[in-house]
């Protein structure tokens, strides 16, 4: 423990920067020109990080003592199994197969994640299904709400709609004339869920 406050802030910053050696940064200009709502964005920056705090990372920093998915006992809950492997997701996956780029999902995370963000015509889509999937799963374990298959189609269709109407009203602002050199700000995120 120090005692100086420079120095914890200066053992934080080790820790960050150590954490971060090996961080994807060859992603951020990709995940810069992602298209959607910034919470979602900044979720993918978690995500391509390997920050998410899935049952795994709460084990190995001993907040919890169980690892494995609710859903799946005999595996462990890690961010590639609540994004892909889970049976939760691979129902997803199939119903929304035409959203992430062909033959990908057998590519190791990083590389799936990467790809998929770069493809343009499903990017913003494939974003929102990552996000609901983790999204979905919170609410479950710390909600206690019940997601029927059903249900969880119907609320990511809900999103991809949301998603798609804000990019439509932008584009539509935008070729109405903006005045000479102003800089429009297309930053936007959609009203929470009711
Ligand atoms: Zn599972």
């Amino acid at each position: 423990m120090e005692k100086d406050g420079r120095f914890r802030l200066k053992s934080a910053y080790n820790l960050v920067v150590e954490e971060e050696d090996n961080a994807p940064d060859r992603c951020w200009k990709d995940l810069w020109k992602w298209k959607g709502p910034n919470r979602i964005k900044h979720f993918m920056w978690i995500v391509l990080h390997g920050r998410l705090l899935t049952k795994k990372e709460l084990t190995r920093r001993k907040i919890t003592t169980n690892s494995h998915c609710n859903l799946c006992p005999d595996q462990e809950e890690t961010i590639d199994h609540i994004l892909r492997n889970c049976s939760k997701a691979r129902v997803v996956w199939d119903k929304f197969q035409s959203r992430t780029v062909a033959n990908s999902m057998s590519l190791p995370l990083q590389d799936w994640l990467m790809i998929n963000l770069r493809h343009h015509d499903t990017a913003t889509e494939f974003g929102i299904i990552i996000w609901q999937l983790w999204k979905q799963r919170n609410e479950e374990v710390m909600e206690g709400k019940v997601f029927s298959k059903n249900g969880l189609f119907a609320r990511i269709q809900a999103w991809f709609n949301i998603v798609r109407n804000a990019q439509e009203n932008v584009q539509l602002t935008s070729t109405s004339n903006p005045p000479a050199g102003q800089v429009r700000n297309v930053s936007w995120d959609p009203p929470l869920e009711g």
